[in-house]
């Protein structure tokens, strides 16, 4: 608890955000890449501590945010055709897909139920070899090798009415997406820590040389973010970009070796669709030759690719690359609310729209 306590602590907060204000000499727009970094700056008001010269825009990094519409039409599908029970995360429940979304199938009589990790939906098909489960996997570096550990004691049990509707996705292929996009606005980068600590950081050295932006890898506590910050800044200023680690506490170079391991057993990387933004190469996973029995898609039939007709007219794409705050959204605050959301970023929990909207109350 102490540990906690250290990194809110507010006399340091304040110590921090002078350094920062001492140390800017021009305008940088600095990209927190995770959706928990954009909850926890809001939520503890980081963004109005700093000079008017840094910017602050948000990233990617929400799982919900970036499973395309179509995979959820599968989802809803299978359960709607009563072929098996769809198991997700509560979050998936109410993002829209292209021709319905996961509430509706439930209304419609599907069997969709929440769980809280892979495992309880290896746990249900197990208790209940009468019917088929689907998981509705999706998430980052972080939730990946806890699908797969699903996948491998299916297989070491025997399980054959466990599948798994696949949306993983990988972070640094998208960072490098919006790196190179011609209207990036990026100057520096607040890696998600999480995700870190799972991969390592080692592909992010070339990127931040690429590019010529500095990449820290960044925590969540207000401490955490604002040391990320003035590291991210003192590099700019220096005009070095290189990744520093301010997370060291939990992240180091190499990551976690065994559940990349463990990932890579089941899945490699693969061309991924990211809502919004559309196929990003290498971006995403797809089940080695080995265990494509585990594939709900191919068992149950997946609603193809395209068309994903995007989100008509939420400005979640631009939202998560940084080019549009959520307030700057015509629809915020207005059509779309978490009461009645437009787009995923106002439905997740990581969403950027919905901490705009939780934290400044909703107003534009
Ligand atoms: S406010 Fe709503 S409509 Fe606008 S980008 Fe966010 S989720 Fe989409």
């Amino acid at each position: 608890m102490k540990l906690l306590e250290e990194y809110r602590d507010p006399a340091t907060v304040r110590l921090l955000a002078d350094a920062v204000a001492r140390i800017a000499t021009k305008p940088w727009r600095l990209m927190e890449v995770c959706g928990g970094q954009t909850h926890s700056i809001l939520e503890n008001g980081i963004d109005s501590l700093l000079p008017d010269a840094i910017t602050l825009v948000h990233g990617p990094g929400c799982p919900v945010c970036v499973t395309p519409a179509c995979s959820i039409d599968t989802a809803a599908g299978i359960a709607c055709r009563h072929e098996a029970v769809v198991c997700t995360f509560g979050d998936m429940l109410r993002v829209p897909g292209a021709a319905t979304d996961l509430m509706t199938a439930r209304s419609a009589g599907g069997d969709v139920r929440i769980v809280y990790s892979p495992m309880d939906a290896l746990g249900m098909a197990r208790s209940d070899p009468s019917r088929e489960y689907v998981l509705f996997a999706v998430g980052f570096e972080t939730t990946v090798p806890v699908t797969a550990t699903a996948v491998l004691r299916a297989r070491a049990s025997g399980t054959g009415n466990f599948t798994v509707l696949n949306a993983h996705v990988r972070v640094p292929p998208a960072l490098e997406w919006i790196l190179r996009m011609p209207d990036c606005a990026v100057d520096g980068v607040l890696a998600a820590g999480h995700v870190c600590a799972v991969t390592g950081y080692e592909e992010y050295e070339p990127m931040a040389a690429r590019h010529s932006t500095p990449i820290v890898v960044t925590g969540f506590e207000p401490v955490d973010i604002l040391q990320g910050i003035l590291m991210c800044i003192s590099m700019l200023e220096a005009g070095e970009a290189r990744v520093e680690n301010q997370y060291a506490r939990v992240v180091c170079r190499e990551g976690n070796p065994a559940a990349m391991a463990m990932a890579r057993e089941v899945f490699e990387h693969a061309d991924a669709d990211w809502r919004g933004l559309g196929v990003i190469p290498g971006g995403g996973w797809a089940f080695r030759e080995d265990f494509r029995s585990f594939d709900a898609a191919s068992r149950f039939g997946a609603v193809p690719d395209p068309p994903d007709p995007g989100d008509g007219i939420c400005m979640a794409a631009k939202v998560l690359t940084g080019v549009l705050e959520p307030t700057c959204c015509p629809a915020f605050g207005r059509e779309c609310t978490p009461g009645s959301p437009l787009g995923a970023p106002m439905v997740s929990s990581e969403g950027a729209c919905a901490a705009y909207f939780r934290y400044r109350g909703g107003g534009r």
